[in-house]
């Protein structure tokens, strides 16, 4: 993973707390898990209805629990070939902050392979963490930090039920 480059002056403060910020608070709850669970089956079957529907349900839970505002959601079929990435954007989803909406995609465009539940599940949490870097921690941008990856790291082994994970870091040029 590539951080993004510090900003200038006047972002820095709120970069360097997005850098250090490495925790976030989880659910104990199971309603997220089942959701989640609800993903994996959908997604095996190939039921892009009950996949969106479960993610809705995930992350409707989640925003309960960090009592931000909901975000909205679209599971798309396959990636469209021109995306206009205005803001954020992955491989598998976005995440727009002026409509709060993330979009994920459940197959390549090219080769029409559908995505791995792994890469989905992640995609979805990294899109879903942008929306709590605004709503949660009103940062006034969604850097890709090192704090912000490990966020989204401990939110997805959460919901994934798989052990957390230290990431290590080495320095690139332009403070990447
Ligand atoms: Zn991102």
């Amino acid at each position: 993973m590539l951080t993004d480059s510090p900003p200038r002056k006047a972002k820095l403060g709120r970069f360097s707390d997005s850098d250090r910020i490495t925790t976030l608070a989880l659910p104990i709850d199971d309603e997220s898990l089942t959701a989640v669970q609800s993903i994996a089956a959908g997604m095996k079957t190939g039921n892009a209805q009950q996949v969106r529907v479960a993610c809705e349900q995930f992350l409707q839970s989640l925003s309960r629990f960090y009592q931000v505002s909901p975000c909205g959601i679209r599971v798309l079929a396959s990636r469209p070939l021109r995306v206009h990435e205005n803001w954020s954007s992955e491989l598998f989803g976005d995440y727009d902050p002026s409509t709060m909406a993330i979009r994920v995609w459940m197959r390549t465009a090219v080769k029409k392979e559908v995505t791995s539940f792994g890469t989905f599940l992640s995609t979805l949490v990294h899109e879903y963490c942008h929306h709590l870097d605004f709503q949660l921690f009103h940062f006034p941008d969604s850097w890709h930090t090192r704090g912000f990856y490990e966020r989204a790291g401990v939110l997805y082994h959460h919901a994934r039920g798989t052990p957390q994970k230290r990431l290590e870091w080495a320095p690139t040029a332009k403070g990447r």
